[in-house]
């Protein structure tokens, strides 16, 4: 029988980032994860902490920006792997009415850590500018791909790559048992798949499918982030990440002719130079009904634990969030009333 301190059940940006928490603090962990089938892998990675359709800051945007880049940046030198990208995001006006809105935006507090005061009208190579761009600084795109496949090698004695099985799951009084696995408690960071766990699916996981191509195209030449109806990140090597849509009512892991389509459109929107199509993929983001994560406690079992809802926005916010439901776990404290699951279990 293996005893840890912690056995987490998945390792999307959600499981990394609480493993690497328990790592820091010493605790055993053990994971268990179904390789490579989370919304992580096919994520852009893109770091942003504003909306730009609203020009405005995401929830607690800034916090969570100041959390995530050291945190990255401690794993990558740790771990010897190239995963930070910054680059720019360029955001593409629809019109000139954009260019007043940006300009207020840009002179407000937070945002202006981030959006220069700048209305810019040169011409980038390949892209359709008519009205011209707004430049974003302090952003860029964390490879999540590289990064959760060499986490997995430093771990690898602690992970075991498996479905897990819920019927072997045992409840004590004093942890949980799962087969030759003894822990204090568990922490469940399965992302969407959560709708299946029998422990937390009366939370309200909405989740919001997203297609997304990869594309080649030599003549297109941005090192910065496009961001018009979709984003267009560069990858390297002529490769551009498009994407994604968000589909509400199909929680298929599907791509569809029609979700090819619609990237396309909004590409031709975008560039004016030829592209192939080299992948289309789709995952589901686990997009939460307030749109803030979900951290807390089983309300009966106080071993289960669950780390979900990071939305659209997992690379920026695992980080932290970690943090809060690690001091909540081994340290007492109390969560940011927004992210605890109480907050459904009471109004139910
Ligand atoms: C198209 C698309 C684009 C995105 N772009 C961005 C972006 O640019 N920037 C950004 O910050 N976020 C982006 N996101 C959101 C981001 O992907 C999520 O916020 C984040 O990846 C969620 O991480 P997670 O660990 O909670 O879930 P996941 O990444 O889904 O990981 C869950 C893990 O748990 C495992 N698992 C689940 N159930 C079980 C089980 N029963 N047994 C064993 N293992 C299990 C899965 O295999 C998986 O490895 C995007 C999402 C999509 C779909």
């Amino acid at each position: 029988m293996k005893e840890v301190n912690v056995l987490v059940v998945g390792l999307g940006l959600a499981g990394l980032a609480y493993v690497e928490t328990l790592r820091e603090n010493q605790k055993s962990f053990h994971v268990i994860d179904q390789s490579g089938a989370g919304s992580s892998v096919i994520a852009a990675g893109i770091y942003n902490p504003t909306v730009l359709k609203r020009f405005n800051m995401t929830w607690n945007g800034e916090e969570f920006h100041q959390t995530a880049l050291p945190f990255y940046t401690k794993i990558a030198q740790r771990l010897k792997v190239s995963i930070d990208y910054p680059a720019p995001i360029y955001k593409l006006f629809n019109d000139s009415s954009e260019h007043n809105q940006w300009m207020v935006a840009a002179d407000r507090s937070g945002l202006s850590n981030f959006l220069l005061p700048t209305i810019n009208k040169d011409t980038i190579e390949g892209v359709k500018a008519l009205f011209g761009y707004g430049e974003l600084q302090s952003c860029g795109r964390i490879n999540t791909t590289r990064l959760i496949e060499a986490y997995k090698t430093t771990i690898e004695t602690n992970i075991t790559e498996a479905c897990f099985d819920f019927s072997a799951l045992e409840i004590l009084p004093e942890g949980i048992r799962y087969k030759n696995i003894k822990a204090k408690h568990i922490v469940f960071c399965e992302g969407y798949a959560m709708v299946n766990n029998p422990f937390f699916n009366h939370l309200p996981l909405v989740g919001s499918k997203g297609q997304i191509l990869i594309i080649r195209s030599p003549k297109l030449n941005s090192t910065a982030i496009l961001k018009g109806p979709i984003f267009i990140a560069p990858l390297g090597d002529d490769l551009y990440w498009a994407g994604a849509s968000f589909e509400q009512h199909d929680k298929s892991l599907e791509t569809t002719a029609k979700g090819k389509q619609w990237i396309c459109d909004k590409i031709a929107k975008m560039i004016d130079v030829p592209y192939t199509i080299e992948k289309h993929i789709s995952h589901i983001r686990p997009t939460v009904k307030d749109r803030r994560p979900l951290l807390g406690a089983h309300p009966q079992h106080k071993q289960l634990y669950l780390f979900n809802g990071l939305g659209s926005r997992g690379v920026l916010t695992a980080p932290l969030a970690s943090n809060w439901l690690y001091a909540f776990i081994e340290e007492g404290k109390s969560l940011p009333a927004a992210v605890d699951i109480d907050r459904f279990q009471k109004i139910n």
